[in-house]
């Protein structure tokens, strides 16, 4: 069983230029609402005509957008709330017809190791009492459906079937294709402190870059602090009107 640790947790799909230059077309799908259309729509304009749409609330112009986003080292719980999500297009690792005995090369069922994700702040090899005498630690735990998975894999069970054993902790990969609205509201909903920590600290992340690329997008989500865990939460603010 291999624990995921310190490794690339997003990658954003689509190029910054690109995104910068959405801004520019929703200022000018903005500009029809109002019949203000102007001759020369800048990065500058385009991000000032942005704060005021979304001050005003008419968050509808921002739909004209897209920003993909890949998340290559999540478990299958993060991608199990992430697609709740109904707003969005997905593509995301199957666990039906991806083999967990494979690694690149072809089934090794004798060494395979299932690649999980733990809660960082929990010490994984930390003895637990089963009661009866017996302890084990989560890591351990892990290894155990590890192996049931195996046995079943060298019984002649397909994956598909296989899977049913396998923990929520399992690595997976998912991108996630959304408009600039639907991503507001998934950062508001899922970087909040009443979220699963991995969702939090993964989106987390990933909002703190788009404030960097894009503020007058997401510049009203701020940190409101870390938790007992260290896992940083985000507040949306209400922009003054
Ligand atoms: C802290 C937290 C705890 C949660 N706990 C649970 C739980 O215990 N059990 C559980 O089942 N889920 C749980 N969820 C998931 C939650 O119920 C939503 O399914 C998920 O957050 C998706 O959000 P959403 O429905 O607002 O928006 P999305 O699906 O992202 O849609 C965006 C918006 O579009 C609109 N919309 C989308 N579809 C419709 C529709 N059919 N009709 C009308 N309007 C629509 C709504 O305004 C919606 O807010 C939890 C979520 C969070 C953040």
């Amino acid at each position: 069983m291999q624990i995921i640790k310190n490794k690339p947790i997003f990658e954003i799909l689509s190029a910054e230029q690109e995104l910068k230059e959405q801004l520019l077309k929703i200022e000018r799908a903005g500009r029809t609402c109002y019949q203000s259309v102007k001759q020369e729509i800048t990065l500058e304009t385009a991000q000032k005509f942005i704060k005021m749409l979304i001050q005003h609330g008419h968050e509808s112009v921002i739909e004209h957008s897209s920003l993909i986003v890949k998340f290559p080292y999540v478990s299958r719980g993060f991608t199990h709330e992430m697609v709740r999500h109904r707003l969005c297009s997905f593509s995301q690792e199957s666990t039906r017809y991806v083999d967990y005995a494979k690694d690149g090369l072809g089934p090794d069922l004798e060494n395979f190791q299932l690649k999980c994700v733990v809660p960082p702040h929990l010490n994984e090899t930390e003895m637990i009492d089963l009661g009866e005498g017996r302890k084990m630690s989560f890591a351990q735990m892990l290894e155990q459906e590890e192996k049931f998975y195996r046995a079943l894999r060298k019984a002649g069970w397909l994956p598909q079937d296989a899977r049913q054993v396998l923990p929520i902790a399992t690595k997976s990969e998912i991108i996630v294709s959304a408009n600039f609205r639907q991503w507001r509201h998934i950062f508001e909903l899922r970087c909040g402190l009443a979220s699963h920590w991995e969702i939090r600290s993964v989106l987390g992340e990933l909002l703190l870059k788009m404030k960097e690329i894009l503020p007058c997008l997401f510049e009203d989500f701020v940190l409101g602090g870390v938790d007992e865990n260290g896992v940083k939460y985000f507040n949306k603010e209400k922009y003054d009107k």
